[in-house]
């Protein structure tokens, strides 16, 4: 059927011509090159056909046909000698054989396939396309003038159209390129992107969710409600889909889902509403910053040694009690108890710093294993701590520092084969009103506890009460 065609199309001019109106209305701009290269070839029984268009120093082909034809090949027929020489004068070139031989040099397969082909100029200024239009046949062709006319004829055609479907291509391939970038972005971004649809499918599920959480989106997809994995409270899930769904806004919340290992994660997310109307959520992972938070928080405000509050959070949490204390409300009320170790300078001096360091955390040890969770303990310095007593009487925090007293003879620090029993001193200040500052309370306090040093040590004294 094809040598059918193209025996008639190659010497028999009005056969060429009848062949050339049937195939007219296939050549429309809404095709793609590649549909009407193949519409070509298909009715004109050519075994190659191709476009080379040049766009500055760029040079793109569309080839289509059963002959594969790639850039260089086109490049190596363009750049034959005699093609050159001719250069400006020539429109269009024919090859009644051997084209096969330009096109491939050496290549002897081909050139059995490929006998007979035209090149024609394809310049179309007002579009500023500058490019070549080329066919080929798999047959000696015997008239020249049928096929240079009937090529003519097809490439003004062609530029009709050909200005609108490069831009066409080239929106398209800027298209593919963008959604190219943004796969890559989407996958590859250190931010948490995904979307659940209305019923609760997950439908994006990003690079960087599946690594942090574990999970992939079939994995996700596969579970009854996939949101469970990561809130398994009903209620906590219930706000995170009004969250979602409700009004889209840029501010980030923190939540708390839990991974694929069960390590909670603390996560930021933001939703954004998307053309379509589907909602996409971006979360930041925020886990490790605020774990290193918490650390610094716990270095600022906790006493490297004894683990409890340091001198600058305990005198804090003292100004916070003083301000909020009201003789109205019992509550409020609180006692204050200042304690200082006794002589424990000779435990330095006699077992060394290391065994005074431990010394001062059995002592810690001891305070919290006996305090009631409400209380606030502090290291004041050296040995010398505070206890904040929340809603506790003097009676209550004296007998408190008796008992400890009685415990730590009960249980002693040993040093390698000695015990040591430690002993302290402690001034007691209860506090009813704000009518005092901070510094005055410390003072009444100290007193008490110089007092207390003064009457022999081992002893608590309860502070003159302050108007
Ligand atoms: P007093 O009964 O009068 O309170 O006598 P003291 O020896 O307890 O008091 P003094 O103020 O004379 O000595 C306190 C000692 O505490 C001196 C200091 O070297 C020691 N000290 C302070 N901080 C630390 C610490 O972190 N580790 C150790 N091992 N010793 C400390
Ligand atoms: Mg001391
Ligand atoms: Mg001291």
């Amino acid at each position: 059927m094809k040598t059918e065609i193209s025996a008639a199309l190659l010497g028999d001019g009005a056969a060429a011509l009848t062949l050339l109106a049937k195939l007219m209305p296939w050549l429309t701009g809404k095709r793609s090159m590649e549909e009407i290269l193949g519409s070509i070839n298909a009715a004109l029984g050519a075994s190659l056909a191709w476009v080379l268009i040049e766009q500055g120093a760029e040079q793109q082909l569309t080839s289509v046909g059963e002959v594969g034809c790639t850039l260089q090949d086109a490049q190596a027929l363009l750049a034959h000698s005699q093609l050159r020489r001719h250069q400006r004068a020539w429109r269009v070139i024919c090859w009644r054989r051997q084209v096969a031989t330009l096109l491939f040099p050496g290549d002897k397969e081909a050139s059995n396939k490929l006998k007979s082909g035209i090149l024609c100029k394809l310049n179309a200024k007002d579009a500023g396309i500058n490019g070549y239009f080329f066919l080929a046949f798999s047959q000696v062709a015997p008239s020249l003038s049928i096929m240079k006319n009937m090529v003519v004829i097809l490439v003004e055609k062609l530029k009709d159209f050909l200005a609108e479907i490069i831009v066409r291509d080239r929106v398209e391939k800027e298209m593919q390129h963008i959604v190219a970038q943004y796969k890559v972005l989407f996958d590859r971004a250190p931010v948490l992107m995904n979307s659940f649809d209305k019923n609760n499918r997950c439908t994006l599920w990003n690079g960087e969710c599946e690594r942090l959480f574990g999970w992939t989106l079939e994995q996700l997809n596969q579970q009854p409600d996939p949101l469970a994995l990561f809130f398994p409270d009903p209620l906590v899930r219930q706000k995170v889909r009004a969250s979602v769904n409700a009004s889209p806004g840029v501010d980030m919340d923190e939540w708390h889902p839990i991974r694929r290992d069960g390590q909670v994660l603390t996560v930021l997310w933001s939703n954004i509403l998307l053309p379509d109307h589907s909602i996409l959520s971006i979360g930041l992972d925020i886990t490790e910053r605020k774990k290193a938070e918490r650390q610094l928080e716990r270095k600022a405000t906790i006493d490297d040694l004894t683990g409890c509050y340091n001198r600058f959070a305990i005198l804090q949490q003292l100004n916070a009690s003083l301000r909020s204390c009201n003789m109205a409300d019992p509550r409020s009320h609180f006692s204050l108890l200042m304690l200082d170790l006794d002589h424990f300078k000779s435990i330095n001096d006699r077992w060394g710093h290391p065994t005074g360091d431990a010394a001062l955390i059995h002592f810690c040890d001891h305070i919290r294993e006996h305090s009631d969770p409400s209380w606030f303990f502090g290291r004041l310095g050296g040995e010398e701590f505070l206890i904040l007593m929340p809603y506790t009487s003097s009676k209550s925090a004296l007998r408190f520092s008796q008992k400890i007293r009685a415990s730590l003879v009960r249980t002693p620090l040993f040093s390698i084969d000695e015990k040591i029993i430690l002993s302290f001193s402690a001034g007691l200040v209860s506090v009813t009103d704000d009518r005092v500052d901070t510094s005055v309370l410390l003072t009444l306090a100290d007193n008490a506890l110089y007092e207390a040093k003064r009457a022999g040590r081992s002893k608590t004294v309860i502070a003159d009460a302050f108007l």
